[in-house]
């Protein structure tokens, strides 16, 4: 199955919008209102795209939104939703597992315990250039998803999309010490991938 990618504008993200990301109310409300559920998604996916000239008329940029339409679990899906909202690690900010008080997502680009899952990410993603205070890796690899889940099966991402899920599973996990985590029971992400890839081939 080979799914169509829509290309949406003004019920979607505008991907200036996302990029500058911050804590200002107009992007949270932008952002929050297209946070998709299923039925949503689906919606989205059978969407007539919008022209040319509506799309000039309502001055946005036309973009896909990968993390809307890139096939993942949900709580995934929801997990880089929030790390591009700052909402992972989630307000109060808390304590990490590793004993970090006030861990905020500054954090955890250092933290011990995630430094193994983190430096796999980034040894699989590969070169990225020097960032400007307060973008961290991860935004840069999250503003730079592939747009289709075709290219998820290319060289670098067929490593570096499910190191990347790992890397937000235990940010969640590390970042809430007192929840009730249990990781084992989500779906493997290098499974999950190479069923994308079946998809898209068959
Ligand atoms: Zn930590």
């Amino acid at each position: 199955m080979r799914l169509k990618w829509p290309v949406y504008a003004s019920g979607g993200l505008r991907r200036r919008e996302i990029e500058t990301l911050d804590l200002e109310g107009r992007h949270l409300e932008l952002f929050s209102s297209a946070i998709p559920g299923k039925q949503d998604q689906d919606q989205v996916k059978h969407e007539a795209p919008v022209s040319k000239g509506k799309c000039a008329m309502y001055g946005c940029v036309r973009v896909v939104e990968p993390i809307m339409h890139l096939e993942l679990p949900s709580k995934d899906r929801h997990r880089m939703i929030k790390w591009r909202m700052h909402w992972l690690p989630s307000y109060p900010i808390k304590t990490c597992r590793c004993g970090e008080i006030n861990a905020t997502r500054e954090h955890y680009k250092i933290c011990p315990r995630l430094q193994p899952l983190l430096l796999k990410l980034l040894d699989h993603y590969g070169t990225i250039p020097d960032l400007k205070h307060p973008v961290q890796p991860l935004d840069y690899i999250l503003n730079n998803l592939p747009r289709n889940e075709v290219v998820l099966g290319n060289k670098r991402w067929i490593k570096a999309w499910p190191a990347l899920i790992r890397v937000l599973r235990e940010i969640d996990f590390l970042s809430h010490a007192d929840a009730d985590f249990n990781l084992d029971d989500e779906p493997d992400p290098e499974v999950t991938v190479k069923q994308q890839q079946n998809n898209t081939q068959s």
